[in-house]
């Protein structure tokens, strides 16, 4: 039976919108999820799921899907970009999973994203709502669409992805900080890299660009990432069709089984490389924040998504105590007190590219050190917390 006492606005159908839905939804609260696309969905590419995000999905019930669309990579090879060959590999799978409690998996977005939909009560997800802005009463919060009516809610979740409307009637439009490098990434048929494995992270990095490929659908598909130096034309796109050409271009002189792989891209998207100053508040009143809205950073730990759905279970913990409307204020301030501080330590760690690390001669000790300065991160179980305050 839902609680209608407390009916929860969420804008935006990302993955951490998605998830807070369906915390939300477990937890017999009511909730609509506005989204502006017409139809919801997501872009074709990779996503790495930690085991701090994994634990979390699987005991929100998508553990059979993820055994059979994801993919547990066995290993972490760091392969010379010029010559191809292994320098250091680091062992995953039942590794991981051992040291962190949860299993480390490689999934297509678009999969990770229909498992979610999938799951929540129909109806929830509202597409075709674009939020054009709100206002707050003192028992309710009021929104106003594109082309739509007004609607009125307990509780108003911006998880409106980097360029938050909900964030930027709270705090201002505020600065991106650039990092001057773009992500190109895409997906690939696993048989176009023939001789490569399709059960590892593959990694090559060189002086200036860096390139990472995952195998997702089950080791059918293998999704890339290139990190590579901004151009002019890429400073007001956060999300492009890129050229084939410039990634071919950009690692014309690498080994033959990464010009390989490059020859083999058709299609392939661009990403400027942005984030922003963790902010002081997240939210007021009966408004808050989540995932890229609330905390948007590199995607060097991967953890955007990651983060977005421990918030989205956190929201929802915090949000089962507001037992009448009146309390939900107390109840969103101190969800934001539990994330806030652990996000931007995350934040901020990702800032960290890491190619440093995969570059010298101390390879080894570099990629161990990786390891080391994410597995707080992976280790995480914001339920843990949750129970413990
Ligand atoms: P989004 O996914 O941006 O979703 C926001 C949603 O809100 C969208 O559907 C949008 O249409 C909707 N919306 C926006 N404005 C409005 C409005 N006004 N009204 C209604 N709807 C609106 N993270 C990981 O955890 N692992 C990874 O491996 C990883 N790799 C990455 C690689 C790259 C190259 C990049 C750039 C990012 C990567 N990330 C990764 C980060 C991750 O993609 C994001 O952090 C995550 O998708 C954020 O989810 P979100 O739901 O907060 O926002």
């Amino acid at each position: 039976m839902v609680r209608t006492a407390v009916r929860t606005a969420i804008i935006g159908a990302g993955i951490g919108g998605l998830a807070a839905a369906l915390a939300l939804s477990r937890r017999d609260l009511a909730v609509d999820l506005y989204e502006q696309a017409p139809e919801p969905g997501e872009v074709g590419a990779g996503l790495h799921l930690g085991s701090n995000g994994s634990r979390l999905l699987r005991r929100l019930g998508l553990a059979e899907d993820l055994e059979r669309v994801a993919v547990r990579p066995v290993a972490l090879e760091v392969r010379d970009w010029s010559d191809g060959r292994i320098r250091v590999r680091q062992p995953m799978g039942g590794v991981w999973e051992a040291s962190f409690g949860a299993p480390y998996y490689t999934v297509h977005r678009a999969d990770l994203h229909r498992m979610l939909i999938d799951r929540l009560p129909s109806g929830t997800v509202r597409p075709g709502h674009r939020l054009t802005g709100f206002t707050t009463g003192d028992d309710m919060v009021r929104l106003h669409f594109a082309d739509r009516p007004d609607t009125e809610a307990d509780v108003l979740v911006g998880a409106d992805g980097v360029h938050s409307a909900v964030r930027a009637a709270l705090h201002g439009v505020g600065t991106p900080l650039l990092t001057g490098t773009v992500a190109m990434r895409g997906l690939l048929p696993a048989d176009a890299l023939p001789g490569l494995p399709t059960d590892a992270l593959l990694v090559w990095s060189g002086p200036t660009v860096r390139l990472l490929c995952a195998p997702v659908r089950a080791g059918r598909q293998i999704a890339y990432v290139a990190i590579v130096p901004a151009t002019a034309r890429d400073r007001e796109s956060w999300s492009a069709r890129g050229d084939p050409a410039d990634l071919r271009a950009a690692f014309a002189d690498w080994c033959p089984d990464v010009r390989k792989l490059t020859e083999a891209v058709r299609t392939t998207h661009r990403w400027t490389l942005q984030d922003r100053e963790p902010l002081a508040l997240w939210g007021r009143g009966r408004v808050t924040l989540l995932g890229d809205a609330a905390h948007p950073m590199l995607p060097h730990h991967g953890q955007g998504a990651n983060q977005a759905v421990e918030d989205g279970v956190a929201l929802a913990h915090c949000l089962a105590r507001a037992t009448d409307t009146g309390r939900v204020a107390s109840a969103l301030r101190h969800y934001e007190t539990l994330r806030r501080p652990h996000t931007t330590r995350v934040q901020l760690g990702a800032r960290d590219g890491g190619s440093g690390r995969f570059a010298g001669p101390g390879d080894e000790r570099g990629v161990r050190g990786l390891v080391e300065d994410v597995s707080w991160v992976q280790r995480y179980d914001i339920e843990a917390e949750l129970d413990r305050r």
